[in-house]
């Protein structure tokens, strides 16, 4: 509560701070009302701890117990499961049939990828559903399924570098039989009465697609999605057609033609609005708003273009064709920076959101993590675009202001209670200090740099690696290229100790 009062008393500033506190910009930081009345970060690990920079070396991915199979999981250090080896998907072209009085779906997903190695065997990641029948290049396969595994032998081996195409026709109701999300929240698809909600970080792209579910294998995506009329729907990308067809279902038709990460693919299913809007660089912007709650939401919305236009004179052109948000008329404790349609509960729509969301197009969407570890390049980047936002339309000093104020506040963390930003371990991937001291370290960067090198790190950095993968150590090592300095002990004290360093002198 000792947040909360002190907040109270302070300004418009601190007003607008309480929302980049409280009210978690992005992912699963869970409903508001509980972090009001929990301050401090938790869980605490026991003992003050230190980790070392990592070296650039991969883990080592799970070993099939067949050369000729392709690995169940990727090697993610906090996800072993997640996506597979042996393939690199190009594109899914997804068909969905939605009943929403059933809540079910009937899907047909058309898998292009090309194999990294000769396969008698591969997975795909999917939860739920019953599967009729999977297909390799037109020939049936035989498939088993281990919880979130599905295990795919071709009629055929696949030769090394060789393009197939999977067809698996599969229905159901979608995130049946899954886990639950993290913390609990609903991570996947959700339908509510009146719609359909997906929000996929980390792993929740398998509860409604049969997918290799890392951020290693970006793909290219086609979303075919009927439903009954007069629902509408939205998806990531650029609506190439929507098609009324004469049992009264429409068919919309999304096409994504970036490389985009699986758990950032969505569909929106509502009674929305559509609202457009163009950046003066040429973006079209297109929201989707509930119609029923439209008048109260969508002012904040209007500033998109505006923002948009700002982050591209710091951080380059924005990578994508088309942007926009989709609100629902639901209370979610979150927001999502799905790749062009952010996701957004209707009690979470305002400017300090809708600038970290949009910030996460360069940094996380465009650049993707190379492991769920390196979650600080998402986060500590989206949350300091908003305070150059606030230095952009209220000046130095408001900026300076806010990140004084938020630093007092983690100074009152004790050392021990404080999360490794650098390796928040899978159970904090969303801890407030991944957020709020992972700005702290880029002022740090920005300061011990200056200015001039600090901005073409990031410019560098968001064309370095567009439509790829960064970690950690690949930001460290760019940003030494660029400043000519060493800056192993900067990095090191901000992210991977737990003791808050001080700030370098202006
Ligand atoms: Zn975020």
């Amino acid at each position: 509560m000792r947040q909360i009062s002190r907040f109270a008393s302070l300004t418009v500033l601190a007003l607008l701070s309480l929302a980049c506190f409280c009210v978690a910009p992005c992912a699963y930081i869970g409903p508001v009302a509980p972090f009001l009345s929990t301050p401090m970060p938790t869980p605490a690990p026991a003992v003050v701890v230190e980790t070392r920079i990592p070296d650039d070396t991969p883990t080592p991915a799970d070993t099939p117990e067949d050369s000729s199979y392709g690995a169940s999981g990727l090697g993610d250090s906090y996800y072993p499961l997640m996506g597979n080896g042996g393939y690199d998907v190009q594109h899914y072209d997804l068909a969905i049939v939605v009943d929403m009085e059933r809540e079910h779906i009937d899907s047909v997903a058309t898998i292009d990828a090309l194999s990294t190695q000769n396969l008698a065997r591969f997975n795909l990641d999917l939860w739920g559903f019953d599967i009729e029948s999977v297909q390799v290049d037109g020939q049936d396969a035989t498939f088993e399924r281990d919880q979130g595994e599905l295990s795919i032998t071709p009629a055929d081996s696949i030769p090394e570098g060789e393009p197939f195409t999977i067809v698996i026709i599969y229905s159901g109701k979608p995130g049946e039989g899954a886990p639950p999300g993290l913390l609990d929240l609903l991570e996947g698809w959700n339908f509510y009465e009146g719609g359909v909600l997906v929000a996929g970080e980390p792993g929740g792209a398998d509860t409604w697609f049969p997918v290799n579910n890392h951020p290693l294998d970006k793909a290219t995506y086609t979303f075919r999605v009927t439903v009954a009329e007069p629902y509408v729907v939205a998806a990531n990308g650029v609506l190439e057609e929507e098609i009324a067809n004469t049992d009264g279902t429409r068919t919309y038709v999304w096409v994504m033609d970036d490389p985009m990460a699986s758990y950032l693919s969505t569909i929106a299913i509502s009674n929305f609005e559509r609202v457009d809007s163009t950046t003066k660089s040429g973006i079209p912007i297109r929201s989707y708003l509930d119609a029923d709650i439209r008048r109260e939401v969508e002012e904040p919305t209007t500033r998109i273009p505006e923002i948009i236009d700002y982050f591209e004179t710091v951080f380059g052109p924005y990578p994508f064709d088309e942007c926009g948000v989709v609100i629902h008329e639901l209370d979610l404790g979150f927001a999502l920076e799905n790749q062009t349609l952010i996701v957004m509960g209707y009690q979470f729509v305002n400017e300090d959101v809708i600038v970290h969301e949009l910030a996460h197009q360069w940094f996380g969407n465009s650049i993707s993590l190379k492991s769920w570890q390196d979650i600080w390049l998402n986060e500590g980047f989206a949350t300091y675009a908003s305070t150059l936002w606030i230095e952009h339309t209220q000046g130095a000093q408001a900026a300076q202001a806010y990140m004084d104020m938020s630093y007092e506040y983690f100074k009152e963390i004790p050392e021990h209670a404080m999360v490794i930003i650098g390796d928040p371990g899978p159970d904090n991937l969303f801890d407030w200090a991944v957020y709020e001291r992972g700005a702290f370290t880029l002022h740090a960067l920005r300061l011990t740099v200056g200015d001039e090198a600090f901005f073409q790190i990031l410019r560098t950095y968001a064309d370095r690696y567009h439509d790829d993968n960064a970690g950690i150590v690949d930001f460290i090592a760019l940003a030494e290229e660029i400043s000519g300095q060493e800056l192993d002990d900067l990095f090191q004290a901000w992210l991977y100790e737990q003791a808050l360093p001080p700030m370098p002198e202006q």
